[in-house]
């Protein structure tokens, strides 16, 4: 099996050199126990602060089975499992993986790419699906703003939105990505690095926003603090504009959650009470996604032995849309 690992923990914006790649041989198969070949590797932000001590870096794959002792898992079927960055890998099935998770058999009619499992259909799918839906409270005719408005989560959380009859604005990158969220039904899109985020949420929302899809922290989060509306809801998804060098986090929204009596909530995907939710939120999203309803973009790399690569890519935003390796 070939292996990346983790030569030294991340300082700020993960770089080639703090990877290294080795190779290991596997022992013969035990009861309960499938050899497993990866085809598709998730690339997804949070990685970057799971890598703290541990040699072989987190990572879900979709993997075809070589090899099997375990019932209900014959050769030949796809599995969804947390084995991180690994080219082969012999997997216990009665034994959870990280986070409590487990090695899911991926249903042969589900009809939909299996890489979908990785993105739309898998972990930043159910963290939109549940994060949004079940924790912003959103309702027709409010005002959501959503930041890594085009990435695997954010993609999924603006087109929730329209479904619910939200208007959308999305905060995103390059040109590129705002005209592919307009496409996808986005009613605005705010590009970060050119447009000045004030103005423009103030041209997209004069009446102010009820909703703010935290993906990033930093300063766009600042900006779309001061735009709330009384009892607005924020829900902080994730960070990945802090401690990236590329901008950090100021505080003058502490004072925008007292005045105007904000709930906020965190939420992560992998805890064990979400996780419970998460099949069910799935089943949802591959039929919205067999019926046309949402889409998804995936950006694809070929080769394991361009893992670090493609993921330090998600740190300068080179990535447009879910980040996969195809092995
Ligand atoms: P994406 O597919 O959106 O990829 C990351 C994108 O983030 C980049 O393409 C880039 O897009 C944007 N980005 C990178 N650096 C910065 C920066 N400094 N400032 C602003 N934007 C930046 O990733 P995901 O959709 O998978 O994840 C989005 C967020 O959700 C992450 O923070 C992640 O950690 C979090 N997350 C949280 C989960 C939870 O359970 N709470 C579960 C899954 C994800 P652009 O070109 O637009 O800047």
């Amino acid at each position: 099996a070939k292996i990346w690992t983790l030569k030294n923990v991340f300082e700020a914006v993960p770089k080639q050199n703090d990877f290294e790649l080795v190779e290991e041989a596997l022992q013969p198969l035990q009861d309960d126990e499938i050899l497993i070949e990866a085809l598709y590797l998730s690339l997804d932000p949070y990685i970057r602060f799971a890598a703290t001590s541990q040699k072989v870096l987190h990572g879900e794959q979709v993997a075809r089975i070589l090899d099997s002792k375990a019932s209900g898992f014959p050769v030949g079927s796809l599995v969804c499992v947390h084995a991180g960055w690994r080219s082969h890998t012999v997997v216990n099935v009665t034994v959870p993986r990280s986070f409590g998770t487990q090695v899911e058999l991926i249903e042969d009619d589900s009809e939909i790419n299996p890489s979908l499992w990785l993105g739309a259909a898998g972990m930043p799918g159910v963290t939109a699906y549940l994060a949004f839906l079940e924790k912003c409270d959103p309702k027709a005719g409010e005002v959501v703003v959503v930041s890594a408005a085009s990435g695997a989560v954010g993609s999924i959380v603006g087109q929730l939105a329209k479904l619910k009859g939200l208007t959308v604005i999305g905060i995103a990158g390059t040109k590129e990505k705002c005209n592919y969220i307009k496409e996808l039904g986005y009613d605005y899109a705010i590009n970060y690095k050119e447009d000045n985020i004030y103005k423009a949420l103030d041209a997209a929302s004069p009446q102010g926003v009820d909703i703010y899809f935290d993906n990033v922290g930093g300063g766009i989060s600042d900006a779309v603090y001061r735009k709330l509306r009384e009892k607005g809801r924020v829900l902080v998804c994730g960070r990945i504009a802090i401690n990236s060098n590329r901008e950090e986090s100021g505080i003058s929204w502490h004072r925008d959650i007292l005045y105007k009596q904000l709930k906020i909530q965190g939420f992560i995907v992998l805890r064990p009470e979400n996780l419970l939710h998460f099949s069910r939120a799935r089943k949802d999203l591959i039929t919205l996604l067999k019926e046309g309803k949402i889409k998804a973009k995936e950006h694809i790399t070929e080769g394991f032995e361009n893992m670090p690569q493609a993921f330090i890519e998600l740190f300068t935003g080179s990535n447009f849309g879910k980040a996969l390796i195809k092995v």
